[in-house]
């Protein structure tokens, strides 16, 4: 249902004609003159069971205001996309400046999706590219048609986890059965699946993985897992903003380029259900789909992936570079950026770091969050992105409980996201309380949760518990050929030390100690840890890469 409520009579049969027109074929579209009427109507719709994945309210409804009637709908429909109307000013521009204030208090709050203004001449224009993009993006959460891979497995099994998550963060389109449900059964019988060796993979073409390993999938989906013999210019480590970045100015320039990664495109910013400050983007973007985008804009750009490998080594070889893969394979390089990121910081305790993948989840908000429909979950962290999954969770969860160390959320959140999780009603914040100990038999069970002032211990049933605790670089491969900092992080540019640099010329911007081979992203020392920053150095690298070129040139030319 695409459900609109406009008190303004010309308005609401515009809008109601114009969907209807354009979206009537697959959805009902249905209307209210007042708050109340609206109300009356979704709660209707709530006890039959209809999905409801618009809900739209003009600004200004007699008696209340449209931002006020979207909160309630929320209540009943956590997950439908909410779109705020918004009378065009006398000004007709696209933006109405007069509310502006109101559209920037609503946004920030996470009150409303977006906002459309009313009066269009050409709904092409103005209304229908949000409402599809809201529509696509609540099809994808809630039914995806579009299914490239069925998965059948145990909904509780670390194995059907993984095949979750990994298609979920390479935004392959796939739906997981349960092996107990009706649907999950009849597939099993279709194909003649063995269902001794689950969790079963059935491909677009009918062909059945038995048990597969995600090399396995990711070969049978006709993704490269190894790289060619050629000699590359560029080699790049990590598939995040900053490799995804680096890769699309690479090929776009000319480069021979390959990127490598062991788990999905996106990296971190993959994991985000919602990026809002990164730029062009005024109605924020989820990280997954970013990185598709910019995954495909490499792709075509001629950059080569290997996926499923991680980079194990790197050694200089006279004027070459050598990177050896996990799976013992070489890739021979000119350069190499290195965008490997930062990996999540684990809790530490044995009980429940063997239930990972069954109830315990390292990031992972966005892979499960279907799964945890009417459940109550637990988000361990205090930082942005503890309140990001928080939020993502909410809209499937009857209750999320964020568990922060810290004696506020001041301590390590933006502004933005505290006001979001202090507004949204099943969201509850539990301050200097902590996770000790968990338990469950072949999924989590329980979780022990110790409050900071008093040392009191409690346990509670908990079916998930999503942690995001922080994170660190993962460079230990790099540590007999680049300078790194204590903690791991690569030096770069002014501050690899002197003694450490072995040419006259000093290193170029994001250039390690070791020349020609640089790194950017989170994982360079000193760097900002935002997408937009990420993105920005993959790029400018690239300008030290052929600078790097051009300086080596010019040293052989002058050798000769
Ligand atoms: C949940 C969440 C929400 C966030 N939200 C925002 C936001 O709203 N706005 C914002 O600006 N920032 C946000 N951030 C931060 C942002 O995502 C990061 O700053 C950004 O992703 C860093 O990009 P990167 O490419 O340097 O590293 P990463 O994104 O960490 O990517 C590194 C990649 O390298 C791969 N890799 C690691 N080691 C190897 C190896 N040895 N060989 C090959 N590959 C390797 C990893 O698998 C990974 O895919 C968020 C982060 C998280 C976790």
């Amino acid at each position: 249902v695409l459900f609109v409520v406009d008190a303004d009579e010309e308005a609401r049969v515009a809008a109601e004609s114009t969907l209807r027109r354009r979206f009537g074929a697959d959805y009902r579209v249905l209307t209210a003159a007042s708050a109340a009427a609206g109300l009356d109507a979704l709660e209707r719709l709530a006890q039959r069971g209809d999905k409801v994945a618009l809900v739209a309210a003009d600004l200004r409804l007699p008696g209340t205001d449209g931002i006020a009637f979207l909160e309630w709908a929320r209540t009943l429909y956590p997950g439908a996309s909410r779109a705020l109307l918004v009378a065009m000013d006398r000004r007709g521009t696209r933006i109405p400046f007069g509310e502006l204030e109101q559209l920037q208090r609503a946004t920030a709050l996470g009150r409303i999706d977006f906002w459309v203004v009313k009066g269009w001449d050409s709904p092409e224009e103005l209304l229908y590219p949000h409402v599809q993009e809201a529509l696509t993006a609540w099809t994808r959460a809630n039914r995806p048609r579009h299914e490239v891979v069925r998965v059948v497995g145990e909904q509780w099994s670390p194995r059907s986890h993984d095949l979750r998550e990994a298609l979920t963060r390479n935004t392959v389109p796939f739906r997981f059965y349960p092996v107990d449900s009706d649907e999950g059964r009849r597939l099993l019988r279709e194909y003649g699946v063995d269902a001794a060796r689950l969790p079963t993979v059935i491909l677009h073409d009918g062909s059945v993985l038995h048990d597969p390993t995600l090399v396995d999938v990711a070969e049978a989906l006709g993704v490269h897992t190894r790289p060619s013999a050629e000699v590359y210019d560029l080699a790049i480590v990590g598939a995040g903003p900053a490799g995804l970045s680096a890769a699309v100015y690479g090929a776009s320039e000319g480069l021979r380029t390959l990127v490598v990664e062991p788990h999905a495109i996106g990296g971190q910013a993959g994991t985000s259900s919602l990026i809002r400050n990164y730029l062009g983007f005024p109605r924020g973007v989820s990280g997954s789909e970013l990185a598709f985008r910019a995954w495909e804009q490499a792709l075509l750009f001629g950059t080569q992936f290997v996926f499923m490998q991680r980079a194990n080594r790197l050694r200089a070889r006279g004027t070459e570079h050598v990177i050896t893969l996990s799976d013992g394979s070489d890739v021979v390089t000119r350069a190499v950026i290195v965008a490997a990121g930062v990996d999540y910081r684990r809790l530490g305790i044995p009980s429940l770091d063997r239930l990972v993948g069954v109830g315990v989840f390292y990031g992972a908000a966005g892979a499960e969050a279907p799964a945890m429909a009417g459940e109550k979950v637990y988000v361990v962290g205090g930082a942005n992105s503890a309140g990001q999954a928080a939020l993502h969770l909410a809209k499937f969860a009857s209750r999320v409980t964020l568990l922060v160390r810290g004696h506020s959320l001041e301590q390590g959140m933006s502004s933005y996201l505290i006001s979001q999780v202090q507004d949204t009603p099943n969201v509850e914040v539990r301050l200097r309380t902590r996770v000790v100990d968990g338990r469950g038999e072949d999924r989590l069970a329980f979780l022990t949760l110790e409050e900071a002032v008093t040392g009191r211990r409690e346990e509670v049933p908990a079916v998930a518990v999503f942690v995001l605790i922080g994170a660190g670089p993962r460079t230990e491969w790099l540590r007999d050929t680049v300078r790194r900092d204590d903690r791991g992080f690569v030096l770069t540019g002014v501050d690899v030390p002197e003694e450490e640099w072995p040419l006259k010329r000093p290193p170029l911007p994001f250039e390690t100690s070791l020349p020609g081979v640089f790194a950017v992203g989170d994982v360079r020392y000193g760097s900002v840890k935002r997408v937009a920053s990420s993105v920005g150095e993959g790029s400018v690298a690239v300008g030290s890469v052929h600078q790097y070129f051009a300086k080596a040139a010019a040293r052989d030319a002058a050798g000769n």
